[in-house]
């Protein structure tokens, strides 16, 4: 009895410290309980709940982003018809992913998969295998680790009409602001990614040059400046392939490509691309960044004038812009559109080695003067 007892007063502490929790902005110590202890005191209290026979009946999702650290933490509430016992485990088998095995449920709402923002997390699904159970997973772009992810139940609340829920808080993967750049290139880990590949050919030149071999050509000699200044290199791909797979959707692609750099934990992540417009007239090299670090804009104006210095081609700018790859790379990450396809003598010139030399030179030594820059060391030009 007096187990039961102080059984009773954790689940009340628990379930205060959630409310208090839920109220505050995230913060070190409110990601520690771990969940561990909640499953345990989930199987404890599981002599009171029937066994099945409940319904998930409806999700909800919200970011929570502190405004002065810039951390993240994403909150699911599921409610549920009545008590079940969950536990969470993270899983790698085919995309990073937090399986949430719900005992005693089966879903009860046709919403069974949902899109979300892809800040923290990309989608969630549940599912019912056996009609006794649900397994839900949420797809992230980066295997979370111990202390990062809290699967836990809530009890009903009735004056404030709240039902008994199963709640599931994801922290952001990496803190945003925690980059430790050093200047130099040795030892660097830089993720180069060739844009569009295999059954996607990306632009097309008048005469017929496809983006994606460009793009290729460009990011192997990108590879072996890099290679031969002691860095270390991730490519997405080494040669005419799809990254997710043939025909797949442009998200399915572009997350496959950012998720290979997010699990190496690249220190930088650059997408080499070629430029494309109605206008055969349009011309000159730009680059694109997310500012989702304080770095992004950096890294960009840098592989920009590297570029422009190195290949003297018309100076369009380092831009923001909403692209799903950088924004979807936790770290700094920039794509370059070295020249215009569409354009005939940029065409040609896409062609030629020594042109795609010029710029992998011109990008390497954006690099380089990005993390002296990054580093506090000076390097802007
Ligand atoms: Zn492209």
């Amino acid at each position: 009895m007096r187990r039961v007892l102080s059984f009773a007063l954790v689940i009340a502490i628990l379930a205060i410290s959630s409310v208090a929790y839920a109220a505050k902005a995230p913060s070190p110590q409110a990601n520690q309980p771990g969940s561990r202890l909640l499953a345990v005191v989930g199987k404890t209290a599981g002599a009171s709940i029937r066994p099945g026979g409940e319904q998930l009946t409806k999700i909800r999702w919200a970011n929570h982003i502190d405004a002065v650290t810039g951390a993240g933490r994403l909150r699911l509430v599921i409610d549920t018809t009545g008590p079940v016992t969950v536990s969470g485990t993270p899983s790698a088998t085919s995309t990073p992913r937090l399986v949430v095995n719900v005992k005693g449920a089966v879903p009860g709402t046709t919403e069974t998969d949902i899109d979300l923002d892809g800040r923290i997390a990309d989608s969630i699904s549940m599912k019912s295998e056996d009609g006794l159970n649900t397994v839900i997973n949420v797809e992230l772009p980066l295997l979370p680790d111990e202390g990062e992810y809290r699967v836990f139940t809530l009890p009903q609340d009735p004056p404030n009409k709240k039902p008994f829920r199963v709640v599931i808080d994801i922290n952001q993967p990496l803190p945003l602001a925690n980059f430790n750049f050093t200047p130099g290139l040795k030892d660097k880990l830089i993720a180069i990614d060739p844009g569009h590949g295999g059954t996607d050919p990306g632009a097309i030149g008048l005469s017929g040059l496809q983006e994606k071999s460009v793009n290729l050509a460009v990011s192997l000699r990108v590879k072996a400046v890099l290679e031969k200044a002691g860095a270390k290199v991730i490519m997405t791909r080494q040669d005419d392939r799809d990254v997710f797979g043939p025909n797949s959707s442009a998200v399915d692609e572009l997350k496959a490509r950012a998720t290979i750099a997010n699990v190496k934990k690249a220190d930088i992540f650059v997408s080499i691309h070629s430029n494309a417009a109605q206008n055969r007239d349009a011309d000159g090299t730009t680059t694109y960044y997310y500012q989702k670090t304080r770095y992004d804009s950096m890294l960009a104006r840098n592989l920009q004038a590297g570029m422009v210095q190195a290949a003297g081609l018309k100076d369009k700018g380092s831009l923001p812009a909403n692209f799903y790859v950088i924004k979807r790379a936790i770290m700094p990450a920039a794509l370059v559109e070295l020249a215009f396809l569409s354009n005939p003598a940029e065409e040609k010139l896409l062609a030629n080695p020594q042109f795609q030399q010029k710029m992998a030179e011109g990008i390497v030594q954006g690099m380089q003067r990005f993390f002296a820059q990054a580093s506090g060391k000076g390097g802007e030009q």
